[in-house]
């Protein structure tokens, strides 16, 4: 089974994106800012991070960026973002980022998504 680390400060989100991966038989741990997600990985790396962007204290990239300098170049770190600006999948990607997913959460594809992450590895 699969373990999935959501990094998100919007506490709805994080609880639609649990239940929705819980549901299709993920196992998922949380966190609600960026150096704590930091700490788990570091604490016990999971199968994949979907990342938020803008959080209180580190952002999204930031944290991606440590995770990066501490040598877990292999951890699939999807963006998870509500950010619609034209070209800013292809930025975030360019930036390290190894999947892009779009808020709000499409429930009926979104565990299908994260498992594509999954198997690109
Ligand atoms: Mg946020």
């Amino acid at each position: 089974m699969s373990r999935i680390l959501i990094v998100d400060d919007n506490a709805l989100n994080l609880e639609l994106a649990r239940d929705i991966l819980e549901l299709d038989g993920f196992e998922v741990e949380t966190a609600s800012a960026g150096d704590e997600g930091v700490a788990m990985v570091r604490r016990n790396p999971p199968d994949l991070v979907l990342m938020d962007l803008r959080m209180p204290g580190i952002s999204g990239l930031e944290a991606l960026a440590i995770l990066r300098k501490d040598g877990f170049d292999d951890l699939p770190v999807v963006v998870l973002t509500a950010s619609v600006m034209k070209g800013e999948k292809e930025r975030l990607l360019d930036m390290g980022f190894n999947g892009f997913l779009q808020k709000p959460i499409d429930a009926a594809s979104f565990s299908d998504e994260v498992s594509s992450f999954l198997r690109k590895r």
